[in-house]
């Protein structure tokens, strides 16, 4: 079944903050072009999306930490760009805005790279400015898991925010023209941060507090301080982030079971074992029955960041392949466009979208760009 649409959706610059398939495509053995029946991005729904620019993760799961996680995240983006390759006539590897905005004029997906997971710089910033080498232009600053410098939202707190050394990590990002991703972080990490950089910060993955209780959304305030900033938070699809009625459900349950924390997976001192860790967590997720969230809701959760933090400071980040449930509607990558109709049928003005896909976001990471330090 083809799906609408819209015009301001084919002349967008389009920008998807945070897309988990580097991961997916790591733990299957598979490359992009492949089928695989638990794809919420493949090359084939990424090319019907209408994407621009997919921000590609190189996420380093928590039990690397302190194990081989600088390691595990070159992996990745040795992963990224080994598929970028391969797929070399409808995709670029970009490392900048212009990289993007030349994408878009021809006609290819520009694949940039993330890290998600500070863990993964093992409390160096020379691993840090190495991954901005490889091209990294953002880096989430935790996953679920506190870490040596850094406070999570999905974990105790350790440093009641940010350390000194984290936010070194935040000035060094600034200089490198590196975004810092608040994903994830406490929110006394994310006033840390805020306090900290010179340059607007991204929330690359996250929906809103208000509309649904998940500790991993920013709440009114956080989304008020971010629009201060001249950040942007770019919304997450995730069902469990979207919809008040599963985060109660899989919250309750994850108390209940233990899940909070992912189980150690085992393996080598150097190197954990943790390609069963996903299957565990999606088996676990699959057996709460738990409600889905719908498209509507996304919308929801648009209107609200737009209200609260104004149209400038909102964007999309799906979160695909990283998540265990889509909302109805929005079920895989080819189904973006429906999104940007949606918000158009609910009288949002074809600029205010454009700005919400991606114009946004660009003008965040412009901004990021020339504030660097060069050398
Ligand atoms: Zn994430």
């Amino acid at each position: 079944m083809s799906i609408f649409v819209p015009d301001v959706h084919r002349r967008a610059i389009i920008v998807d903050g945070h897309c988990d398939t580097p991961y997916r495509l790591y733990r299957h053995n598979l490359h992009l072009d492949e089928h695989d029946p638990e794809a919420q991005t493949d090359l084939k729904t990424l090319l019907q999306s209408g994407i621009t620019a997919s921000f590609f993760v190189a996420y380093v799961p928590p039990a690397y930490a302190n194990r081989g996680a600088a390691k595990f995240a070159h992996t990745l983006i040795n992963l990224i760009e080994s598929e970028a390759g391969r797929n070399s006539d409808v995709l670029s590897l970009v490392t900048d805005s212009e990289g993007i905005r030349a994408a878009k004029r021809a006609d290819k997906v520009a694949i940039m790279i993330g890290v998600e997971g500070g863990h993964a710089i093992e409390d160096s910033l020379d691993v840090l400015r190495e991954f901005y080498g490889r091209g990294a232009r953002y880096m989430t600053l935790t996953h679920v898991n506190t870490n040596n410098w850094c406070d999570s939202s999905g974990d105790a707190e350790r440093h009641g925010g940010l350390t000194d050394f984290g936010r070194e990590v935040v000035r060094t990002m600034n200089d490198l023209g590196m975004i810092v991703d608040v994903s994830h972080i406490s929110d006394k990490a994310f006033a840390h941060v805020i306090e900290t950089s010179r340059v607007p910060v991204v929330a690359t993955h996250s929906s809103c507090r208000t509309l649904c209780r998940h500790p991993r959304n920013m709440t009114d305030d956080m989304l008020r301080a971010l629009a201060k900033n001249g950040g942007v938070c770019m919304i997450n699809f995730f069902s469990a982030f979207i919809s008040d009625a599963v985060a109660e459900v899989t919250m309750k349950a994850a108390k209940r079971d233990k899940m909070e924390r992912p189980p150690d997976p085992g393996g080598t001192e150097e190197m954990p074992n943790d390609r069963t860790d996903w299957d565990m967590f999606l088996k676990w997720y699959e057996s709460l029955g738990s409600p889905a969230a719908t498209l509507e809701q996304v919308a929801d959760h648009v209107f609200h960041a737009a209200d609260v933090a104004g149209i400038d400071h909102v964007g999309i980040g799906s979160d695909f392949d990283g998540v265990p449930a889509l909302p109805t509607g929005l079920t895989d990558a080819s189904k973006l466009p429906a999104l940007t109709a949606r918000l158009l049928e609910r009288g949002m003005s074809e600029g205010d979208v454009e700005k919400v896909l991606g114009a946004n976001f660009m003008r965040v990471f412009e901004e990021v760009e020339r504030l660097s330090v060069r050398s």
